[in-house]
């Protein structure tokens, strides 16, 4: 991308829904948008804002800067939300964020002309911040949308009424998740009832709060004046253009993070706005951990499985064991993000003396890491994840074939793409064995490797394609 500073008078202002995944790919836009000569102001809750602030120290740019609106959150912005009562708490939170932000942000929306800084000609919202979208409406600024989920999974949701009507949700007692749904128009033949965004499995009934949830995340895309999604054309050739005939213009931007890691940085604006705490690659809500580097450094090429679950998910004292008793079995070296919170009563956990010695051997275990540049290392030859939709873009950029163990929402429909659409791994959804985690791995390291790598590396290049001059850039 161009540096093409100019004396327009666009002014941006972002608003992201307040969770690392959210977050991440928006502060990559703001940075770009900064970089091409935009005003950008980049909004977070207060207590986002903070902990950003803390860990890589926010500064003020001449063309980016970061202010932040009251927030009600408890400092976890997402929990654990399986076992939640998702849509309650969702609800909660849109409106003690329309309580208590809306004042400081309509200030932020009309402000006056300050110094250099032009009013605010543009808001680009998260697609499931309602009040942000609703309040930059009625103030009369255009809108664009950015939704930070896959498409396929923004089209699942968008399906919710067609999937009721064919008899798929509610889901029937005892019916059979393998088998292959219908009432989703572009993905026939693709999806069983497991691979649906997980609230479709929790809903009881047709006015159930999960399905107010998913019509809710489909109702604001639609009144933009544009719909952003982080990706590409060429993942989706025969759904984009079909969502294109129901929404508002689409544009796929993505990845992001290529463009963010491609900036070029040889004229003095761009030096100077590369300095640490900016780059929103490296931007983390939770404090990196280094020692895995010089782990990952000794270790031979591919040879190594990469894990994490994002910054959400959370796994069962069993499930953990499991996972960690199939990665030991399989024989293979292993790099493991494990967050303080990733297992809800870890304090059961018992660690064998096997595990034990498996992990001195062969592992390591690290609360975070920076994701992106593990990806990118040459000993890392298989990740194992949740399948959150910055973590599948990551790990298909980087070349890196997936196990997908997806824990909630679009997780379930991302995973099922990464096996059956793209065929870039493998999909182990709703199982936790070792031996299947043990046989997972072994065809992902050996049996089917060099297969899955060469798909792998062909989504790369598309990747990489889309996001350079004259690349695929919107729909
Ligand atoms: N991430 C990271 N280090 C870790 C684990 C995760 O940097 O140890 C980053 C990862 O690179 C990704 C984000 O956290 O950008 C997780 O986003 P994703 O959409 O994959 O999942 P979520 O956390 O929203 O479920």
């Amino acid at each position: 991308m161009e540096n093409t500073s100019s004396s327009s008078d666009a002014h941006v202002l972002i608003i992201p829904f307040p969770a690392q995944g959210h977050v991440t790919p928006m502060l990559s836009l703001a940075k770009l948008l900064s970089f091409s000569g935009v005003f950008t102001t980049f909004v977070n809750t207060e207590s986002i804002h903070r902990r950003l602030s803390g860990s890589s120290g926010l500064t003020d740019r001449r063309r980016l800067r970061f202010r932040a609106v009251p927030d009600a959150l408890t400092g976890d912005g997402g929990g654990n939300t399986r076992d939640f009562d998702f849509p309650s708490r969702f609800f909660n939170l849109q409106e003690s964020m329309r309580s208590g932000s809306t004042e400081a942000y309509k200030k932020l929306l009309t402000e006056e002309l300050i110094g250099e800084w032009p009013p605010v000609t543009c808001v680009i919202a998260d697609g499931i911040l309602d009040y942000a979208i609703e309040v930059a409406g009625e103030v009369g600024i255009p809108t664009l949308v950015f939704r930070t989920s896959s498409p396929c999974c923004a089209w699942a949701f968008a399906s919710v009424p067609s999937l009721i009507h064919h008899g798929i949700i509610p889901f029937p007692e005892e019916c059979d998740m393998d088998e292959i749904v219908k009432g989703v128009e572009g993905m026939e033949g693709i999806l069983r009832r497991r691979d649906l965004p997980s609230f479709m499995r929790m809903v009881k009934s047709t006015e159930d709060k999960h399905i107010k949830l998913m019509n809710g995340f489909n109702s604001k895309l639609i009144i933009g004046k544009a719909i952003i999604f982080n990706s590409f054309d060429a993942l989706d050739p025969t759904l984009l253009p079909i969502m294109s005939s129901y929404y508002p213009p689409i544009f796929t931007i993505g990845p992001l993070h290529i463009l963010t890691k491609s900036l070029n940085i040889s004229n003095e604006e761009e030096e100077e706005q590369q300095e640490p705490g900016i780059n929103p690659s490296l931007i983390s809500l939770l404090q990196e951990d280094r020692t895995y580097m010089t782990w990952l450094d000794n270790q031979p090429d591919q040879s190594v499985i990469y894990i994490s679950f994002g910054t959400v998910a959370v796994l069962s004292p069993e499930q953990f064991i499991e996972l960690w008793h199939g990665l030991i079995n399989s024989g293979h070296r292993f790099l493991w993000a494990v967050r303080e919170d990733l297992v809800k009563g870890k304090e059961e956990i018992e660690i064998t003396k096997e595990m034990e010695e498996g992990t001195k051997e062969r592992g390591c275990m690290v609360e975070w890491v920076p994701q992106e540049e593990v990806l990118a290392h040459r000993a890392v030859g298989c990740f194992l994840t949740h399948s959150g939709w910055n973590s599948t873009l990551e790990g298909m950029v980087a070349g890196v074939p997936m196990i997908c163990f997806p824990y909630f929402s679009d997780q379930m429909i991302n995973s099922r793409f990464v096996s059956e659409v793209w065929r870039i791994g493998l999909d182990m959804k709703d199982v936790c064995d070792r031996n299947i985690v043990e046989r997972m791995v072994r065809k992902v390291m050996e049996e089917s490797a060099l297969e899955l790598r060469s798909s792998t590396a062909r989504m790369a290049d598309l990747a990489r394609k889309s996001v350079e001059e004259n690349g695929t850039f919107s729909c």
